[in-house]
């Protein structure tokens, strides 16, 4: 057995038997417990859709702004602890904070400041919240939302009175691919994600990272170049998604219009294994597929069985005894 190979052996103890370190694991290692996300929709918009950088959004984005499943805030300011309020009773003084509050809906920095300290404190404080994610865009994090989030770190997590409630950021980078980024109309340059996750690691906060696989005109080489550029940043977490075609976007348009394939089952699953036994150990999978919401999932239709999805990854990293890092 190679060093490679025992560090491994070693690492299976943090991340609880699996070939990479889950979320999952993750949250027994530090809270003991497993975390559940509860994904809101807080009435934000994007630059890519009002105007200020487009009007179309990114080429894949729904009409409800990647954030499908997220529970809508009827008002922008006052509704989340309604909303919140009939997922545990928040009179019981043992309630377990194993929520994630998941600000997920569009770009969920893209407000004045004192909004959004109104509504990120509404989910901090309350007492079944372990922490909060934050969705956005690296080009929506200007020097007073930095700000914010150093102020209520300190005040949230770095302050044990408080419980260490946690503040995520999670940023939509998809590819470092100049040429793909421009396909896909993401609306800034790789250099803003790189000045972003420094200015938020000089702060504290961890950051998340969304990558999409198998996007039109990316080969497998191209991915493992972004798994490889990201190894290079102080980066928490990632999320990697299988590229959906949901019905109402332009991407939808072009898959009609026979511009790209998606990729199949197989294909997706060499690309994810050899992914991630290309990624930096040290960082938490958050996500290894991803699921659209199955009223406008276009393709690929084999994506809406999840667990099965799951299973044959599993499976492929077994029989090809691949483990996160492995191809370092
Ligand atoms: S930045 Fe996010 S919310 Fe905005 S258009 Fe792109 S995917 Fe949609």
């Amino acid at each position: 057995m190679n060093l490679k190979d025992q560090a491994n052996v070693l690492r299976r103890e943090i991340w609880r038997e699996k070939p990479y370190y889950s979320l999952d694991a993750y949250f027994k290692n530090t809270f003991g417990y497993k975390l559940y996300k509860v994904s809101l929709n807080a009435g934000f918009t994007c630059p890519n859709r009002d105007g200020t950088l487009d009007t179309r959004g990114c080429i894949f984005c729904s009409a409800g702004g990647s954030g499908d499943f997220a529970i809508s805030m009827p008002d922008f300011a006052t509704s989340l602890s309604e909303i919140m309020t009939p997922l545990s009773d928040y009179t019981d003084k043992s309630v377990k904070p194993d929520k994630i509050a998941y600000f997920q809906a569009f770009t969920n920095t893209y407000a004045p400041t004192d909004k959004l300290e109104v509504l990120y404190r509404e989910a901090l404080n309350k007492p079944e919240v372990a922490g909060i994610a934050i969705a956005t865009r690296p080009d929506c994090l200007p020097t007073e939302v930095l700000h914010l989030l150093e102020k209520l770190h300190q005040e949230f997590f770095l302050n044990p009175k408080t419980g260490k409630k946690f503040i995520w950021l999670e940023l939509g980078l998809q590819t470092i691919h100049e040429a793909t980024t421009a396909y896909i109309r993401r609306g800034y340059p790789l250099s803003v994600f790189d000045e972003a996750v420094s200015r938020l690691n000089a702060i504290g906060i961890p950051v998340i990272v969304h990558v999409i696989l198998g996007l039109p005109g990316e080969t497998k080489a191209d991915c493992i170049k972004t798994i490889q550029y990201l190894n290079t940043k102080n980066i928490f977490g990632i999320k990697l998604q299988l590229l959906h075609v949901l019905r109402g976007t332009d991407l939808y348009t072009d898959y009609c219009a026979g511009k790209f394939s998606v990729l199949t089952k197989e294909q997706y699953m060499d690309m994810l294994v050899d992914c991630i036994g290309h990624l930096n150990p040290d960082i938490v999978i958050h996500r290894l597929t991803g699921d659209g919401p199955k009223e406008i999932l276009a393709a690929p239709d084999w994506s809406r069985n999840k667990r099965d999805v799951l299973n044959t990854f599993h499976h492929e990293m077994k029989i090809r005894n691949v483990y996160q890092g492995k191809f370092l």
